[in-house]
């Protein structure tokens, strides 16, 4: 089975289950969670299968980087640029889904 047939988030990605789509480009796609933690709460991922983070950091920094910059505009336009960015990375971490994901928070005023 190829790694788009095995992982959810290649999946959502191909179209393939669905999601609502928050914002996407050539690399990048944002969609909704479906078990939201604050009253704005969006997934941003690269196109390309990564495992985690660090996968994405030392492969390709750019993609990293401009992940920072979609939640920076979600921020921007739905709470006056204030998020919380989480990438969960690793079982014991919390981490249930193995293709990298940046969690927005925002929309609200956050605990701490
Ligand atoms: P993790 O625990 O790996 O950091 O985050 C995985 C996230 O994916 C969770 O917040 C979970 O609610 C979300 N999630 C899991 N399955 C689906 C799904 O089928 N659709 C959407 N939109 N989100 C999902
Ligand atoms: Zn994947």
């Amino acid at each position: 089975m190829s790694e788009s047939n095995d992982c959810l988030f290649c999946r959502i990605i191909a179209g393939e289950i669905p999601s609502t789509k928050v914002y996407e480009d050539d690399t990048t796609y944002a969609f909704a969670d479906i078990n939201p933690k604050a009253k704005v709460h969006v997934l941003v991922v690269p196109r390309a299968h990564y495992a985690n983070v660090a996968e994405l950091a030392a492969k390709d920094p750019a993609e990293l980087a401009h992940i920072v910059k979609v939640a920076q505009s979600i921020a921007d336009e739905k709470f006056h640029g204030a998020y919380r960015l989480v990438f969960n990375t690793g079982l014991d971490a919390g981490q249930t889904v193995f293709h990298v994901h940046a969690h927005v928070l925002t929309g609200e005023v956050l605990d701490e």
